[in-house]
């Protein structure tokens, strides 16, 4: 049965370029995925590098597609939110962060913030405010454990109405982190005007830091510019031992990455929250 399966995984990767290429019965199937619960999260820890303790988790969408199998974000992001369905999936999305994470605490878990992605199109969505607070309402979930992703450009677009909207999330208690910074041009005063808990800097400039001169140099530089600023900042994409020791001297706070741990299922994710707290 194992060697069926593998032969069938090949069978989708060749037909998914063409299937993928038929955005409108994709769209279709991916409305009808949302309400048969085909979308599933998983979550890849962060940690303090001090402590050495997981302190949050991002919660990244995954597609379990009937015939395709597991698609991810990139496969169907793009066409999620130009067609406007990445409204109803990212209140999906916030709502079983939040009610997974309530889960975690009511399990006696030390309490982590996790972390939900919102694209441009959500933040655009006049109902993304009452989602957020239905969500946190519905689950019991603190407001202080969630964590809205809202990319550098997302926010220097919308620069006008942002910082009125983030002011809301910010007095409901949600946490507001700025998602791979360092690639949108913004200007590090425009950063001081958004009420931001978090920095997260880009995987482009933490990939080549074992052998970029300047990118080590960018890097230290928006470390201690987000630490002057007040906010906590994260390194993601952190891949190598040499990366973390980089980072560690700048006294970068919180990081994430392959090396520390992949998008894991729940389950999985729950297990290892437990093993951390072990002392
Ligand atoms: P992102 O917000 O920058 O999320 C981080 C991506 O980097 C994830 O890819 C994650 O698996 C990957 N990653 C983490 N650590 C490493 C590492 O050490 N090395 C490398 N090479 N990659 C790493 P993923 O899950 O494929 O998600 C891709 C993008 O899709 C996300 O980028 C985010 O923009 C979007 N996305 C994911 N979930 C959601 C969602 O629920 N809603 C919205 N609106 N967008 C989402
Ligand atoms: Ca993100
Ligand atoms: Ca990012
Ligand atoms: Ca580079």
């Amino acid at each position: 049965a194992k060697s069926a399966g593998r032969d069938s995984f090949k069978v989708y990767e060749q037909t998914r370029p063409e299937r993928s290429v038929n955005k409108l019965t994709l769209l279709e199937e991916m409305r009808t995925g949302i309400e048969n619960g085909e979308f599933f999260l998983e979550y890849q820890p962060q940690y303090n590098l001090v402590s050495g303790r997981i302190v949050g988790a991002e919660a990244l969408v995954r597609w379990q597609h009937p015939a395709l199998g597991r698609m991810m974000p990139g496969e169907f992001i793009t066409l999620a939110e130009e067609s406007g369905l990445i409204v109803p999936l990212g209140r999906w999305v916030t709502r079983e962060a939040c009610r997974q994470n309530k889960e975690w605490q009511e399990s006696g878990l030390m309490p982590i913030t996790v972390g939900v992605n919102v694209s441009a199109r959500q933040f655009r969505d006049d109902g993304l405010i009452s989602d957020v607070r239905d969500a946190l309402e519905e689950t019991g979930l603190a407001a202080t454990y969630l964590e809205l992703e809202l990319t550098e450009s997302l926010l220097i677009k919308n620069a006008d109405q942002a910082v009125g909207l983030m002011d809301d999330f910010r007095r409901l208690g949600v946490k507001l982190a700025i998602d791979d910074f360092g690639t949108g041009y913004s200007s590090l005063a425009a950063l001081k005007s958004f009420p931001l808990t978090r920095l997260k800097i880009d995987r482009s400039f933490i990939s080549d830091l074992d052998f970029d001169e300047s990118d080590r140099c960018i890097a230290k530089a928006i470390i201690s510019l987000g630490r002057e600023l007040g906010l906590c900042v994260v390194a993601e994409g952190v891949e190598t031992a040499k990366q973390q020791a980089f980072l560690a001297s700048c006294r970068c706070e919180v990081v994430q990455g392959y090396h520390f741990g992949r998008p894991m299922a729940a389950r999985k994710f729950g297990k290892l929250l437990a093993m951390t707290l072990t002392p």
